[in-house]
């Protein structure tokens, strides 16, 4: 493998999403409870970025700003999405993760009852954004350290709010077929694609990463001439039952470091059909390192250590008090 491949691909690990559960319908929680996983990681590895910043109950003092790259970074001054919305219910709140620079924050409230329209849905599931303070996660991403970071599950928000109980153990629809190679026709349904395209389409958002399969059944049924927001959208290892929004650098945010552009063109070309090779489908997302747990805080910008030892800011929470341990 030539340098150039293995540093391409160092870099895109680096900007792996999450491990994906593999389910099509909601069932138990899974025996491992990732907190519990959360709790042993930190006491081995107790100077870990991902163990000091998972301490951080509320977010810092300070004007927002999202500091460093999506998967090497950190959050000042992040703010709250609130648990429940008129169009959205966030998912996992014991993760804590529900926080995000204000854009993104804004974005979800503006994008939540956009989906609704488009798909049909009462509204949108949201999994993880980022911790208080972003910076690394003790399990689950490489990225969504910088507050830009979203995942929304592939289904419909139900008729009514879910039970702090439910939204802990009820998995995301799979739409991806078992062999990896289509969508899955039982889960999969037209309005995943306006799901897809409506966050696409939206100015702030730099793209959107889906499982390959989707990204093809994209390129299947979008052949019309206003498929610009295509380029937007990308394949990535999981993702079969969340779509990860990644928005662009804030102007507020100087230090903030942008991804390289996305290609140009509706990537439905032969670079698809890498993802469909042996070698790929065969490549588990633990094997490329579900997390950054390894990251010591000498590995993030400077400004990382004063967000993390900055006061608190309880105004910014939303819902409820953060303040104590939970
Ligand atoms: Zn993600």
């Amino acid at each position: 493998m030539n340098k150039r491949l293995t540093v391409a691909m160092a870099f895109s690990v680096a900007l792996i999403c999450a491990a994906a559960a593999k389910s099509t319908a909601p069932v138990p929680l899974p025996r491992s409870n990732p907190l519990k996983n959360t709790e042993r990681e930190n006491q081995q590895n107790p100077t870990s970025a991902s163990a000091l910043f998972s301490e951080k109950k509320l977010p810092s003092l300070g004007r927002a700003m999202a500091i460093g790259y999506y998967p090497r970074g950190c959050l000042q001054g992040g703010v709250e999405l609130p648990a429940t919305g008129p169009t959205w219910q966030v998912m996992r709140l014991s993760r804590n993760r529900n926080w995000g620079h204000p854009d993104l924050v804004k974005f979800l409230e503006r994008f939540a009852p956009l989906a609704a329209k488009a798909t049909g849905w009462k509204g949108i599931l949201i999994g993880d954004m980022a911790q208080p303070r972003g910076g690394p996660l003790p399990f689950g991403h490489k990225s969504h350290q910088i507050g830009l970071d979203v995942d929304i599950w592939f289904m419909p928000m139900p008729d009514r709010v879910l039970s702090k109980a439910e939204r802990e153990n009820v998995l995301a629809s799979n739409v991806v077929a078992a062999d990896g190679k289509h969508v899955d026709d039982k889960t999969w349904s037209p309005a995943d694609v306006a799901f897809i395209r409506t966050a696409a389409e939206q100015p702030e958002v730099e793209r959107v990463l889906v499982n390959a399969a989707i990204k093809k059944e994209l390129c299947r049924v979008e052949n019309g001439n206003d498929r610009w927001w295509m380029s937007k959208v990308r394949p990535w290892y999981g993702h079969d039952d969340h779509i990860h929004v990644r928005l662009k650098c804030p102007a507020d945010s100087p230090n903030c470091r942008a991804q390289p552009p996305v290609p140009g063109g509706d990537g439905c070309d032969k670079s698809l059909d890498h993802w469909f090779t042996d070698s790929i489908l065969r490549i588990k997302i633990p094997e490329f390192g579900g997390s950054s747990a390894g990251l010591k805080l000498k590995d993030l910008p400077a400004a990382c250590t004063a967000v993390l030892n900055a006061p608190a800011n309880p105004a910014s929470a939303a819902t409820e008090d953060r303040s104590q341990p939970r």
